[in-house]
């Protein structure tokens, strides 16, 4: 049987089409996005950082797909796979910790769409069932 993380990882792949990829290949870590999201300027913790709400699809991304990444895993050094447990741990952070304004996509300076890859994020989330039972 399939299991939710399968499923999670699965929706998380087909979902990193070229554009997300070079979102997750781009982003120079300045910071920038934390700045202008409101969770992150409310909290001041750095989980809410916009960019770090998407590390299990980039993890999923950076170990299954990226260039290199077969080899990667033949030589151990490619990324450990996604946990459901890590999944659960970051439900808050893709469900209640955004609220989808964009303020984030809007400022970093290398164009990446954080909200949007977080609402394809969410489609791994929903296609796992671990999504809100509200929603
Ligand atoms: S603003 Fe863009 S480049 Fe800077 S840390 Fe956030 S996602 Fe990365
Ligand atoms: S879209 Fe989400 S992560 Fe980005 S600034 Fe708004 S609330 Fe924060």
């Amino acid at each position: 049987m399939t299991s939710k993380t399968e499923l999670a990882v699965d929706k998380f792949l087909e979902q990193t089409d070229s554009e997300v990829a070079s979102f997750f290949e781009a982003c120079v870590h300045c910071g920038m996005c934390a700045e202008a999201c409101q969770f992150h300027l409310s909290t001041g913790d750095p989980k809410y950082t916009p960019i770090y709400k998407l590390r299990p699809m980039e993890r999923a991304y950076k170990r299954e797909k990226a260039p290199f990444s077969r080899l990667k895993k033949m030589l151990g050094l490619a990324p450990k796979p996604v946990t459901e447990k890590e999944l659960i741990e970051w439900a808050p952070l893709v469900y209640d910790g955004c609220n989808m304004c964009k303020r984030c996509t809007l400022v970093c300076p290398m164009g990446i769409d954080i909200a949007g890859t977080i609402r394809k994020m969410r489609a791994g989330y929903a296609a796992a069932g671990l999504a809100p039972e509200e929603l």
